[in-house]
């Protein structure tokens, strides 16, 4: 069923700009005159009234609200104006009566008289004073109403009359096709059929108003699946090609960490001993380790070897490199080069000697086991470069001057856990290496 839209009042606009129609009265005890708007001659719709002695004339909110606007011209004023205008109803003695007032009245009497240049009220002409009379609230109350929909036979109330014409089944909604109004119990079946409601393909997925979908035909739609599928492929297509792209810059990096080119270099040394007396350590850039008191073992009648930590903790699970190097500056005796997985008592080490010698000992032992001989020596003036290779869990250890190579292997680099320290021990007092 299509109505006409032109002759219907739009229910949610109807009581925004003005009272109730007299014609919609449907029936009432008392004499309706006294419920007119002054302003909008229609039935009060949520009246407030003038608070001025003798003038008490009630008017439709938005009447008044929209007439204190045209005179204060100014919406600023108009706010405070509100804010400011309240006073106690005149028969507001009898208490009771308020508080079986509906809610829209709950906020209404406080004593506030406001002596500022108010816009006058349209009936006495004195400053408007916005106040609630709760007889004609009561009043309003008594009257029945009918619904604006003719069809519907339904006599609200004037308290229900608002939410029955949001709700009244001959409420009028617009057809999401074609656009006219349609009873609101009657929309279902009118879009089932409408031609230009929109409907979608469960095989295609295309969009199209009925008038299409009843001439889609198979081809049609075998096409539109074709055309969808020839999407999909191009989308993937283009996200492989992206996912290849990706690939090989991690491949390209990947590379460059194998080979060992990408790598953070230590460049601030710093150094942990528990020989501070016996080390000395100078310079800035490089720094110079130095044994300047040896410390005599009388159980082995020769000096102790005394060790000093590189303070940088070694990550294994890194995926950067790390280098750093050293030169020999003075060697009279041995040195040891070594790492160990703490920088506590129970660690476990790795050391390599003058001789190529490979040793490792535990926490709870006391001597270097030796693991295995190379062809890996140094002395005085050698510079060593020892580079960390995270991926390959390899240390390599080259002496430059005489090009050959120590590793300590995977499984040695897999013994010292999460992280390790590098250390060396001097022997021979003046003995010296330089960082740098
Ligand atoms: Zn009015
Ligand atoms: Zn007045
Ligand atoms: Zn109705
Ligand atoms: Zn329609
Ligand atoms: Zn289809």
């Amino acid at each position: 069923m299509q109505t006409e839209s032109s002759n219907l009042l739009n229910p949610l606009e109807l009581l925004k700009s003005s009272g109730i129609p007299k014609h919609l009265l449907y029936q009432s005890k008392i004499e309706v005159d006294h419920l007119i708007c002054p302003i909008c001659l229609n039935i009060l719709w949520k009246p407030v009234a003038c608070g001025q002695d003798k003038c008490f004339q009630s008017y439709c909110e938005v009447c008044i609200n929209k007439w204190i606007q045209d005179q204060a011209g100014d919406v600023v004023l108009q706010e405070s104006l509100y804010s400011q205008s309240l006073i106690v109803a005149p028969d507001s003695g009898s208490g009771s009566q308020y508080s079986s007032q509906s809610s829209s009245f709950s906020e209404m009497p406080q004593q506030i008289h406001v002596e500022t240049t108010l816009p006058n009220c349209p009936k006495c002409k004195r400053p408007f004073k916005k106040t609630s009379i709760p007889i004609i609230h009561n009043l309003l109350d008594s009257i029945q109403l009918s619904c604006i929909y003719e069809e519907c036979t339904t006599k609200p109330g004037y308290e229900q009359f608002q939410k029955h014409i949001l709700q009244c089944p001959f409420r009028r909604i617009n057809c999401s096709g074609c656009g006219l109004q349609q009873l609101q119990n009657e929309l279902e079946q009118h879009e089932n059929q409408c031609e230009q409601v929109t409907i979608e393909c469960s095989k295609c997925f295309n969009k199209m108003s009925r008038k299409l979908f009843q001439i889609h035909s198979i081809d049609d739609c075998v096409q539109q699946q074709f055309n969808n599928k020839d999407n999909q492929i191009a989308q993937l297509y283009k996200k492989i090609e992206e996912l290849n792209q990706k690939n090989q810059q991690l491949e390209q990096k990947i590379c460059k960490m194998l080979k060992g080119d990408s790598f953070d270099t230590i460049h601030q040394f710093s150094f942990k001993t528990m020989f501070t007396q016996n080390y000395q350590f100078t310079g800035n850039q490089a720094i110079e380790a130095k044994l300047i008191r040896p410390s005599f073992n009388l159980q082995k009648q020769k000096n102790d070897f005394l060790h000093f930590y590189i303070n940088h903790k070694i990550k294994t699970q890194a995926v950067q490199g790390i280098i750093w190097r050293m030169r020999i500056q003075t060697l009279k005796g041995n040195l040891l080069i070594g790492i160990c997985s703490t920088l506590c008592h129970y660690s476990i080490d790795f050391i390599i000697n003058k001789l190529g010698e490979i040793k490792r000992k535990e926490w709870n032992e006391n001597k270097y086991k030796l693991l295995r001989k190379g062809n890996f020596t140094f002395s005085e003036g050698d510079t060593l470069t020892f580079q960390f290779m995270p991926l390959q869990q390899c240390l390599r250890i080259t002496n430059e001057n005489r090009h050959i190579v120590c590793r300590f292997e995977p499984t040695e680099i897999i013994e010292m856990g999460d992280s390790f320290f590098s250390f060396f021990s001097l022997e021979n007092q003046g003995d010296s290496l330089i960082f740098i």
